[in-house]
């Protein structure tokens, strides 16, 4: 009785300094994935996580936690909310603008999140002398978000993002391992219901059964995490989206009730969604524009493949100059989706451009993209 009673008092001791630290949500769970790991089996044997190869390299350590921290006895999970102004879907009428997620208006939230952690653990050290622990913030190999339910964060809703009652789903987990036993939260319950705004509202049917995402047709993996072309079938579901996507989490009805953070490094910086001038970027252009903000994780060569392609959905022939002078981008990533680009916005109309600007020798992905424009 009198152990279980200082357990708790610690406990409520380490909830503290995470909320002081900044964390909005905390919970304990035990390091028991089993359920979740069926899931993700199945999802990996689907190829759902197309070229995320860390998935499937990282599955044996997912499933089973001890390979990640031998001993493991609890795992914290932390929330951090990086909600910062209410969004709505009028974003897609403004096509000379591009849309960027949310969570990457600003700083990269691992910068702010992985010191915050240690801190965690330092406080862990005083209050369990010689307890080992490993922190992540979505860095390791961990099934995240079934901890987080079990943690009693929320529950992860149909489109596969964990949702807070009162708190919505726009924040980001980290989570810490240790091998001390700790008592388990009480585990969140799912309050979908019969809603399926996520599902129907998805540009690209990514979401392909309740609780199934076949990552290969999200517009975030398709922007973020593929490093070549974007497939033809997607680009024009795309739209003005040019890092990631956030229609199934603005139509949710949860997230309404989202409290705003005023957290300065989450809030929107300036000058990162004119589609024309983000064109221009050069690789100096591109470092300083995105200097510490998670954008930098698709390298100059995909942001601007990205944009090209929005500008080849935006219907503005403004954007011609600047596209024709792309035609001569030392990347052939973005000189083939400005080809793209350029038949979308003037037709067959694009043919004599191409011949004026690009030089002798056009690369494959680049001739193949003309002999399609040729054929529309
Ligand atoms: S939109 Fe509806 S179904 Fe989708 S996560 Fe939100 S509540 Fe669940």
């Amino acid at each position: 009785m009198a152990e279980s009673k200082d357990i708790q008092e610690k406990l409520v001791k380490i909830r503290r300094r995470a909320l002081e630290l900044g964390f909005e949500g905390f919970g304990v769970a035990p390091p028991d994935v089993a359920k979740a790991g069926e899931r993700f089996q199945q999802w990996l044997a689907q190829n759902f996580d197309g070229e995320m190869h860390y998935m499937k390299r990282g599955e044996a350590k997912r499933l089973d936690l001890d390979g990640v921290l031998p001993d493991v006895k609890s795992v914290i999970c932390l929330g951090t909310s990086y909600f910062t102004t209410p969004r709505t879907l009028e974003y897609l009428e403004a096509p000379e603008t591009g849309d960027i997620s949310n969570y990457a208006w600003n700083l990269d939230y691992h910068d702010l999140i992985q010191p915050r952690l240690r801190q965690l653990e330092a406080c862990l050290a005083e209050v369990f002398p010689g307890c080992r622990t490993k922190s992540y913030v979505d860095t390791g190999p961990i099934l995240e978000k079934p901890l987080a339910e079990k943690a009693g964060l929320g529950w992860i809703g149909k489109h596969t993002n964990l949702l807070t009652e009162g708190v919505g789903s726009y924040y980001f987990l980290s989570e810490i391992l240790m091998d001390v036993a700790l008592p388990p939260s009480e585990a969140a319950e799912d309050h979908c219901g019969t809603c399926t705004a996520c599902i129907d509202i998805c540009p690209t049917g990514a979401i392909v059964a309740p609780y199934v995402l076949d990552a290969r047709k999200c517009i975030s993996y398709l922007t973020i995490e593929l490093k070549g072309a974007i497939p033809h079938e997607y680009r024009k579901a795309l739209g003005n989206r040019i890092y990631g996507c956030d229609d199934c989490q603005i139509v949710c009805p949860w997230n309404p009730y989202a409290v705003a953070t005023e957290e300065p490094a989450f809030q929107e910086r300036e000058g990162v969604k004119g589609l024309i001038e983000l064109m221009q970027l050069d690789d100096e252009g591109f470092r300083s524009r995105f200097r510490k903000s998670p954008v930098k994780r698709t390298k100059r060569r995909g942001l601007l493949r990205n944009i090209a392609v929005a500008l080849g959905n935006s219907g503005q022939t403004e954007s011609v100059p600047v596209l024709t002078q792309a035609l001569s981008d030392p990347e052939p990533l973005i000189r083939s989706h400005v080809v793209w680009a350029l038949g979308e916005l003037l037709g067959q109309g694009a043919l004599r451009l191409f011949e004026q600007h690009l030089s002798g020798e056009a690369d494959a992905e680049v001739l193949a993209e003309i002999e399609r424009i040729k054929t529309v």
